[in-house]
């Protein structure tokens, strides 16, 4: 039987992490049926690297839906999640010698390189293991100017080889011993409200690589556009439809790389949030509501520890989170968190119902970006539970445990 909300947070505690893995499993067959049918999805880990969610992304579609990691961690929860390593692809612009060597040796393959040395770093390491590393060139190119979405590509960065020197360097990159280009990165936006946006910047990155493959010899076996697919963040909605993408992407691709249906090359988008924000809500308990001239502080047993850390630079918490609707407003207030310091905040001035010590709120749409995305060891306090529900009963309930282990020698 499954359980409530109540009894969940009872059999718990406070905070907790809520992940219905049910709408994984959707997000991901909605997001296959957006794109055209052939394409291959990466799930990157970083939204949330929980094994039972990167489970969740596979079941079922072993073959389309792979994982996109960017440390050992990750690829560690990829595989804990019964996905075969040669199915990863290593992402990030600073991979160590170490990390490249411990994921070649468990069996990945494939490895977006970020910059020249990078891609030599992972050609060192690989011809020491005697194998070849399936490289894409992530690239850095001007974008088409699209109004929506964080915008990752164009300015120069620590991402991505600069799409304007490769007609210089492309030669060197095609012969760096221990690795094979076997096509190109981009990933040129996050969070794309508005669909003309996001076929926009498709059709850029499309025409960017069909022009660099017939220019300049870039070898085309996998090409991976990027995501932008965008979901809420801690506010009740929905997943961003795409109603126009399948058939415009198809269009595009059929005009600029007109063998690509028959895998030539392969097209591969990403997403993050797509995939895993609507699984997971925050349940935490009301501590304390101290009244004041603007309106109760709602003081809960989480704050910016559990949730929305990132919020400090500005990326990823919107500035107020929105309590699950349901519980009729009463009144504004500001939510805080429980920690010593006046950047625990959730919510300034924001709409709430009538709350007291004891109550049970829950923040929506917190599966992306939660957990592993807060200020975990601020303050020292535990992290909260996550547990995981399939068809409503529970799969897992854990805890990550953050704790002081020796290094070295210990001293
Ligand atoms: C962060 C990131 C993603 C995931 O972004 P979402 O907005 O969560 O979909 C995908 N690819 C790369 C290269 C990233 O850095």
């Amino acid at each position: 039987m499954s359980l409530t909300t109540a009894e969940l947070a009872e059999r718990y505690g406070t905070p907790l992490y809520v992940y219905d893995l049910d709408r994984v499993t959707a997000a991901r067959d909605d997001l296959l049926a957006t794109l055209p049918e052939g394409f291959d999805l990466y799930y990157a880990l970083k939204a949330n690297p929980h094994p039972e969610v990167v489970r969740a992304v596979r079941e079922g579609a072993e073959e389309v839906c792979r994982p996109e990691v960017s440390s050992l961690g990750e690829l560690d929860a990829a595989l804990a999640a019964g996905h075969p390593a040669g199915n990863c692809l290593y992402t990030g612009p600073g991979k160590t010698d170490t990390e490249i060597d411990r994921a070649i040796g468990l069996g990945v393959r494939e490895f977006s390189a970020e910059s020249p040395s990078d891609l030599r770093h992972i050609g060192n390491v690989a011809s020491r293991h005697g194998v070849v590393a399936r490289c894409i060139l992530r690239l850095n190119i001007a974008s088409a100017g699209a109004a929506t979405g964080i915008r990752m590509m164009g300015r120069p960065s620590q991402f991505g080889i600069d799409g304007d020197t490769l007609a210089e360097t492309l030669p060197q990159l095609l012969s760096v011993p221990g690795t094979t280009v076997i096509g190109a990165h981009f990933f040129t936006m996050s969070n794309a409200g508005d669909e003309e946006s996001l076929l926009g910047e498709y059709e850029h990155v499309i025409e960017t690589a069909a022009g660099l493959g017939s220019d300049l010899g870039l070898p085309l076996e996998l090409l991976d556009i990027g995501g932008g697919f965008a979901a809420p963040y801690a506010v009740p909605g929905n997943r961003t439809p795409y109603p126009k993408l399948r058939a415009g992407l198809a269009d595009l691709l059929d005009l600029h790389l007109p063998q690509w249906r028959a895998g030539q090359p392969r097209i591969a988008c990403e997403s993050g949030r797509y995939l895993a924000a609507e699984c997971g809500s925050l349940v935490s308990r009301v501590v304390n509501v101290k009244e004041g001239s603007g309106g109760p502080f709602v003081v809960l047993d989480g704050g910016i520890n559990v949730l929305g850390g990132l919020s400090g630079i500005g990326r990823l918490l919107p500035a107020a989170v929105q309590l699950d609707p349901g519980l009729r407003p009463a009144g504004r207030g500001t939510l805080v968190g429980p920690l010593c310091t006046p950047g625990d905040s959730l919510g300034r001035n924001v709409q709430l119902p009538a709350l007291a010590p004891g109550d049970l709120v829950t923040i929506p749409n917190v599966g992306a970006y939660g957990l592993t995305a807060s200020l975990v060891h601020f303050l020292s306090r535990p992290a909260p539970a996550e547990v995981t529900l399939r068809g409503g009963e529970v799969v897992s309930a854990t805890r990550l445990e953050p704790r002081r282990t020796p290094v070295g020698d210990g001293r």
